[in-house]
């Protein structure tokens, strides 16, 4: 069975592909020949992997699923949420993002977060959602190189070390993607 990963990320496609039985074959966007962006201009996570996948879906006529994450920080209302990528602006930077959300916190006590994936897959029955989430902290100040994003100021709750000091293969155990993807990779093969 064919089916169209909305990304343009490979590395992610090969990864999730890794994981899937030879039932299943996965194809990038750019592999079918879909270079356009697709604006992402819901107010959720659920919102935009829907977006995503039911755009490809609704023009390809191939099941889809696309994913999309983000920060949530409680103290922030939820912010940067969807807005993670670009916190602090064009374009888009890891560090000025994380200087930004720890200038937010300054002073304040309450430091939970959680880091969210929802996956949507879309396909002729309709539309299905799976979602990982991962709860901790947000450090006074940065620590660690490794990873992306956020990494440096998250510290998962039950650990002494934030995501940028954990192995690649370290995060991937507890992931709040890793998990979205561990549910819809189950779903799949089951069908
Ligand atoms: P995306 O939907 O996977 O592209 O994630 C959107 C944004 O959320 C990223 O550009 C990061 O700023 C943030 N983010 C998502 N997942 C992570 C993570 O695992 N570590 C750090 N930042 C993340």
């Amino acid at each position: 069975m064919k089916i169209i990963f909305a990304t343009h990320n490979q590395n992610k496609l090969i990864e999730i592909q890794a994981s899937l039985g030879h039932a299943f074959e996965l194809v990038s966007l750019s592999q079918i020949g879909f270079n356009e962006d697709i604006v992402e201009s819901a107010d959720s996570f659920e919102g935009n992997a829907l977006i995503k996948a039911k755009t490809i879906f609704d023009k390809y006529k191939i099941p889809c699923f696309a994913d999309d994450s983000g920060l949530e920080v409680e103290a922030l209302n939820g912010e940067p949420g969807v807005y993670s990528a670009r916190y602090a602006g064009e374009p888009k930077d890891d560090k000025q993002n994380y200087e930004k959300l720890l200038k937010n916190l300054e002073d304040n006590n309450n430091r939970q977060a959680n880091f969210k994936t929802v996956i949507a897959f879309v396909d002729k029955n309709g539309h299905y959602f799976f979602e990982g989430q991962i709860h901790g902290e947000i450090l006074i100040e940065p620590k660690g190189d490794n990873g992306f994003g956020y990494d440096p100021v998250f510290q998962p709750h039950g650990y002494e070390k934030s995501f940028a000091e954990m192995t690649l293969s370290e995060k991937k155990e507890i992931s709040h993607r890793a998990l979205a993807f561990k549910k819809f990779i189950s779903f799949l093969n089951e069908k």
